[in-house]
């Protein structure tokens, strides 16, 4: 089966040309039709840049390289502007954290999704209400007719969300992408937005890359997971064996951050310090200043994305089954 969407060696650059701040570097991935993928990292991982890439969001003067970025086949980075924007607009949508910085606060609920629709193609004021209405109900708000007029400053955060979806599934869109879709909302709300996301993921066979830092958010949700560091993909593969045995000190590291590993309290990631920005890059793996098990190796040299297509690590020494790094022979002290 061929992909929908496949991304080939995709950087995002910020700054001088000669030495860049590399927000996204070289990651490639891909998304199958109907395909759940969860793309996990701490903030300032580069997920959210990654996915704005894809989506022509990036402005200058942050510079978008890849070898493909293809939709059905389709290269998005070499076609004209336009097509890429129809193209974009029908298939793919994107939805984001925070619902009420996306809203329009000056037009009401019926304004904003009508204008969704009209974006392609539109119809009668009536059709086009009855579809607004449809939407609605579909995305779980209880007697649209009455949130019609309503401004975003009137409903909830989750409401807000739910219109934001409402916006996002106007087109019917092939693929969405949802970056951190719960985490500005209250924890029962979160869950309900989530059982609507994946609800309408099976009912319409939507393709879903979940954005998100929270694991245990992806835990039941996606098919496969890509997790990001710095910028760069550091694992993936499929969710049940990224679970039962990941491969990367980072990726363990979340695992062990999960409330049922670490006992109730609450961490990101079980680790000192935090993403290298911009100026404080170290030099080989990006997580040597952070990683329990970097050697001499580790600080000077890079290890290489390594492993058979669907179940890739990046680490210079992988971890085995019992969650330990796998050391060459040479290694091991005497
Ligand atoms: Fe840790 Fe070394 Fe692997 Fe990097 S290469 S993740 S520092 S063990
Ligand atoms: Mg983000």
């Amino acid at each position: 089966e061929r992909n929908m969407l496949e991304v080939r060696n995709l950087s995002v650059h910020f700054g001088e040309e000669s030495a860049p701040f590399k927000a996204v570097d070289r990651i490639s991935y891909h998304v199958e039709a109907g395909e759940v993928v969860g793309l996990v990292g701490e903030s300032g991982s580069g997920k959210s840049v990654s996915s704005l890439a894809l989506m022509g969001l990036i402005d200058f003067p942050g510079r978008v390289r890849a070898d493909a970025l293809r939709f059905d086949g389709q290269d998005l980075l070499r076609m004209p502007e336009k097509q890429r924007r129809t193209l974009i607009g029908s298939e793919v949508s994107m939805i984001f954290q925070d619902p009420m910085t996306s809203l329009n606060p000056c037009y009401t609920v019926e304004y904003q999704i009508t204008e969704a629709l009209r974006a392609h193609g539109g119809g009668s004021r009536r059709a086009l209400r009855s579809r607004v209405i449809e939407l609605l109900e579909q995305v779980g708000i209880p007697d649209p007719e009455s949130r019609l007029r309503a401004y975003p400053h009137q409903l909830s955060g989750g409401m807000s969300q739910r219109v934001m979806i409402a916006m996002a599934i106007a087109c019917k869109p092939r693929l969405l992408i949802a970056d951190e879709p719960t985490t500005a909302l209250d924890v029962t709300i979160q869950a309900q937005i989530m059982d609507l996301l994946l609800s309408l993921q099976r009912s319409e066979g939507l393709g879903l890359v979940l954005i998100t830092h929270d694991l245990a958010l992806v835990a039941e949700a996606a098919d496969r997971i890509l997790v990001m560091y710095a910028g760069q993909l550091v694992e993936s593969g499929p969710a049940a064996e990224i679970f039962r045995h990941p491969r990367h000190p980072y990726t363990q590291a979340l695992l062990r951050a999960l409330p049922e590993f670490s006992r109730g309290a609450e961490r990101l990631v079980s680790l000192p310090g935090v993403v290298p920005g911009r100026y404080d890059r170290p030099q080989g793996c990006l997580l040597s200043p952070r990683c329990p098990y970097a050697t001499d190796a580790c600080r000077l040299r890079e290890p290489e994305l390594a492993g058979p297509q669907d179940r890739q690590v990046k680490c210079h020494t992988p971890l085995d089954d019992a969650g330990q790094p796998v050391r060459a022979a040479q290694e091991i002290p005497a």
